[in-house]
């Protein structure tokens, strides 16, 4: 049985994910207590409690202590079983981190997977659906599984409702990835999704993005969805020639369009300034495949603490090294590999 501590590093719900991720990898059993003890409300959230239970559904796992608010957690799993599952979170709670839970398993399963998840697909603090779909998947798919995602109809905080069908090709094996150079950028594009609510918005976040990126009326794009709630989002896609990575502003009541525009374009122009391949949310994302695979490195800004602390919780479960090396200014340099060497 391994022994965690959720409030380690940035305390937050990662590490009791990569803990059920992998402990289903692996087969280890593992308790953790101070679930989240570095957040407002601290324990297990509708959201993280789904994950636990998906967690516990796709590999049969006996848990204590899956309730909400609960601060300590057992997991102990079973053998994992690909197949089609539904996973509802009931609240607008995001389904791309519980995809982050189940995800890792099947990939690495013994058939293909379905999945069906219900919740939030656009949420403040979480990977949205785009980022999924145009930059963490594409490099997955990279190193091996095929991952499909289609947004059947998008959820918002605080409706929900949104819907993202997933379809897992799995691998016996990962292939490492080398993310050094991201090549010229080939296309800059911001899209501004609104859902019951005025279309202006969208129009004056675009306006925003144009002056802040230096990007013309061509490369922007207006999507007047239909989520069961209201909601609003701004994407940015920069496309080099190796790599694309996204970058999103999340519209909230009582903050002005061009303050969200502002802060989404303040961390693509960080990325572009940088000249790096991997920007800050990617870099901690993409630690669990690449230590999967026993290998692999990447250039990025500087790491944030949930790059570090996420290092900080693979090293629990898998006997990898991760370092991280400044390169210059905003440059880091992390490499993956195995204990012994970082060749995989
Ligand atoms: P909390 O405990 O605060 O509820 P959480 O369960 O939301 O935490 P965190 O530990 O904060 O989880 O992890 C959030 C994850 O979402 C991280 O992997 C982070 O990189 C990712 N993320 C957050 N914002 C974005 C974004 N704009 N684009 C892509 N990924 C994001």
């Amino acid at each position: 049985m391994l022994y965690l501590d959720g409030s380690r590093g940035e305390g937050g719900g990662q590490i009791l994910r990569t803990s059920l991720a992998l402990a289903m990898v692996t087969g280890k059993p593992f308790q953790i207590r101070q679930i989240r003890a570095g957040r407002p409300k601290p324990g297990l959230m509708r959201q993280h409690l789904t994950a636990v239970m998906a967690a516990a559904e796709i590999c049969g796992a006996e848990i204590d202590g899956a309730e909400l608010k609960s601060k300590k957690l057992e997991f102990t799993p079973g053998e994992v079983r690909p197949g089609e599952y539904r996973f509802d979170i009931g609240t607008a709670g995001s389904v791309t981190l519980v995809l982050q839970t189940v995800l890792p398993p099947l990939m690495l399963a013994g058939g293909p997977s379905k999945l069906n998840l219900c919740g939030g697909t656009h949420n403040i603090h979480a990977p949205p659906f785009d980022f999924l779909a145009k930059a963490f998947l594409p490099l997955l798919q990279r190193m091996g599984p095929r991952v499909e995602v289609t947004l059947v109809r998008p959820g918002f905080y605080p409706a929900g409702g949104g819907r993202m069908v997933v379809d897992i090709q799995p691998v016996q094996t990962l292939k490492p990835l080398e993310l050094v150079d991201g090549g010229r950028v080939v296309r800059r594009h911001a899209t501004a999704m609104v859902s019951h609510l005025p279309r202006h918005i969208a129009e004056r976040e675009l306006a925003t993005l144009r002056r802040k990126l230096s990007i013309s009326e061509r490369e922007t794009t207006i999507d007047e969805t239909q989520a069961v709630g209201p909601g609003n989002v701004v994407v940015i896609e920069i496309q080099r020639e190796h790599i694309t990575e996204v970058f999103t502003g999340f519209g909230q009541r009582g903050v002005p369009a061009e303050k969200v525009a502002a802060g989404a374009a303040r961390e693509a122009n960080r990325y572009l300034d940088a000249g790096v391949p991997v920007g800050e949310h990617l870099a901690d994302q993409l630690l669990l495949p690449l230590a999967l695979a026993g290998g692999g490195c990447y250039r990025t800004t500087e790491p944030t603490a949930h790059t570090r602390t996420n290092a900080d919780t693979i090293r629990e479960f898998l006997d990898v090294r991760v370092e991280i090396e400044k390169v210059c200014d905003d440059v880091f340099e992390i490499r993956v590999g195995n204990a012994d060497g970082w060749e995989a």
